[in-house]
């Protein structure tokens, strides 16, 4: 694990955060600059710097993780009228922590495109 990483520290417990999922692969904490009225972060136990970083040795990371969002969705009200999934990747695409996530948005209309 990068000792210097943002997101693996919160998901080895170092730094605080608001969780509201976790299991073997992935762990789900509240955005600390929230865009919607749920904003949720997905996280890769693993530390892989982004989708252009995986591999097949990483196995079904991201079906796992879409799979916690789903569930996360009931708890958070949002499954009726639905949400957004959002995975930025490198400088044009607005990735600013290079450690493997996924936002969902959801509790407003989204707009589109995105900006
Ligand atoms: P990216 O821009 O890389 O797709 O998303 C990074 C996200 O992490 C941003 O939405 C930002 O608000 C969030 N973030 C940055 N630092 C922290 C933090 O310390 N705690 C939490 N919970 N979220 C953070
Ligand atoms: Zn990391």
């Amino acid at each position: 694990m990068p000792s210097d990483c943002l997101f693996c520290r919160i998901v080895a417990g170092e730094l605080q955060s608001s969780q509201v999922y976790s299991d073997d692969s992935v762990v789900a904490i509240r955005d600390i600059a929230p865009q919607a009225p749920t904003h949720v972060l997905l996280l890769s136990r693993k530390h892989i710097a982004s989708v252009r970083e995986l591999t097949e040795a990483d196995g079904p990371i991201m079906g796992k993780i879409v799979s916690a969002a789903a569930e996360i969705a009931k708890h958070e009200g949002i499954v009726e009228d639905g949400y957004r999934l959002v995975v930025n990747v490198g400088r044009n695409g607005g990735q600013t922590v290079d450690h493997l996530h996924v936002h969902m948005l959801g509790g407003r209309p989204m707009t589109w495109p995105p900006g």
